[in-house]
């Protein structure tokens, strides 16, 4: 298993469009433009798609885990009629203010990921739209790309996101590790 390549993805605002509010509900969940391309040639270049995303609507009593788990099932079910294959979702549905370990910048999401699966995610790539997944990729010896989708225009604009590699897109980012 220790030549196995895996890549981290944020979901909102990478994989599917951020509503700026919370997906509860499968309806509401609009793949990103090219995104389903994405993960199948991720797929073809045998990567093992690793998600993390903060869902603190949980917390915030506005889904209920049984909510957020099956939009996450949607999602996957879509993914794998188009070809591909998401290996492992990890979700922290926590708000800022429990001040958990696992919650996004915090790096406990890769953590339970690598117990999980009995892998080592440091020097995989790390694709996501918000700041707080920069942060998390480097803190975890990822290499982190930020996409413009979802709030990546607003993060180049208020963070100094120099330490990352900046796309369109996860379909362009994904042309770029794959290429
Ligand atoms: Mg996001
Ligand atoms: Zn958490």
């Amino acid at each position: 298993m220790s030549n196995q390549k895996y890549i981290i993805l944020d979901r909102d605002g990478v994989i599917n469009v951020d509503l700026f509010d919370y997906v509860t509900k499968p309806i509401d969940f609009k793949f990103e433009e090219g995104s389903l391309d994405a993960l199948s040639l991720l797929s073809e270049n045998n990567f093992n798609i690793v998600v993390a995303t903060n869902q603190a609507c949980i917390s915030l009593g506005l889904a209920s885990k049984d909510e957020i788990d099956k939009v996450n099932s949607h999602m996957k079910q879509k993914v794998k009629e188009h070809g591909s294959k998401i290996l492992h979702i990890e979700v922290c549905p926590h708000k800022p203010e429990d001040d958990c370990e696992c919650r996004k910048p915090r790096t406990g999401l890769l953590h339970q990921a690598e117990k999980t699966l009995g892998i080592n995610l440091a020097g995989s790539y790390f694709v996501g739209d918000k700041f707080s997944d920069v942060q998390c990729a480097l803190a975890h010896k990822c290499k982190p790309l930020l996409v413009k989708t979802g709030y990546g225009e607003i993060t180049l604009k208020n963070h100094d996101t120099s330490q990352a590699q900046v796309f369109e897109n996860l379909l362009s980012a994904t042309k770029f590790i794959c290429q």
